[in-house]
């Protein structure tokens, strides 16, 4: 059987059979992935503590005929801090949730991985809550904008104005004018400071996060994230 390596996140996984595991991972090179972990769920597995959400590996893979093969695992960076603090892991929880949602299987783009990384690796330095907030809120609106979901911030949506402040139309994806804010009467005016937030993904006020949950809402709206509930009740 031919096998390959690719370096990986690991998203999640769910029992499969009586002794396997399904893994979902995000793979530098082939993007969105499901493998196969066989025997993952006997005590004497080896390959087990190498496959837990949120690690970083470099995964060994034979190619199989529904799902590849794991073969092999040889860890990276473990992230243990992540998963050893609840609010830590509802913030991962809900990006990695939000990877599954948007991007497509085998289908890679390195600045996911990136921003994946990017962001274990700030969760692990940020013991505030509304830093853990500010981390999710910003990865949502990278990860948006990545999947070609970038709103519009610069010109009116409808008239092309350019704008220094308007008022962000979750439905038309960018901000109006208030000559054009009729448009769209569920906007909602924004400042000068707020834009500027939106613009450099700097999302430091609770009005710019709350913006960039709605917008990922309105965009990815047939499948709600269902981690984002619990992460708001543990991060209050
Ligand atoms: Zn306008």
């Amino acid at each position: 059987m031919a096998t390959y390596k690719t370096k990986a996140i690991i998203l999640s996984s769910y029992p499969y059979r009586e002794h396997d595991r399904i893994i979902t991972f995000y793979s530098e090179e082939f993007g969105k992935m499901d493998a196969r972990a066989r025997g993952t769920r006997k005590i004497t597995s080896k390959l087990a503590g190498h496959l837990e959400s949120f690690i970083e590996t470099e995964l060994l893979l034979a190619n199989g005929r529904r799902w590849d093969i794991l073969a092999g695992s040889r860890t990276l960076n473990n992230h243990y801090i992540v998963r050893s603090s609840v609010e830590k892991l509802a913030s991962a929880s809900v990006c990695s949730e939000a990877i599954k949602h948007i991007t497509k299987p085998l289908s890679s783009d390195k600045r996911v991985y990136g921003l994946m990384r990017a962001l274990l690796v700030g969760l692990e330095k940020m013991h505030e809550k509304h830093g853990q907030k500010y981390l999710v809120a910003t990865f949502l609106w990278q990860l948006l904008g990545i999947s070609g979901f970038r709103a519009e911030l610069k010109n009116c949506i409808n008239c092309r104005t350019e704008l220094k402040e308007g008022s962000f139309s979750f439905e038309g994806g960018g901000i109006l004018c208030d000559n054009c804010k009729y448009k769209d009467m569920l906007s909602i005016e924004i400042d000068k400071i707020i834009l500027n937030q939106l613009k450099t993904s700097n999302l430091k006020s609770e009005e710019s996060q709350s913006i960039a949950k709605r917008f990922w809402q309105s965009i990815v709206d047939h499948r709600p994230l269902d981690s984002l509930d619990f992460f708001e009740t543990v991060t209050i």
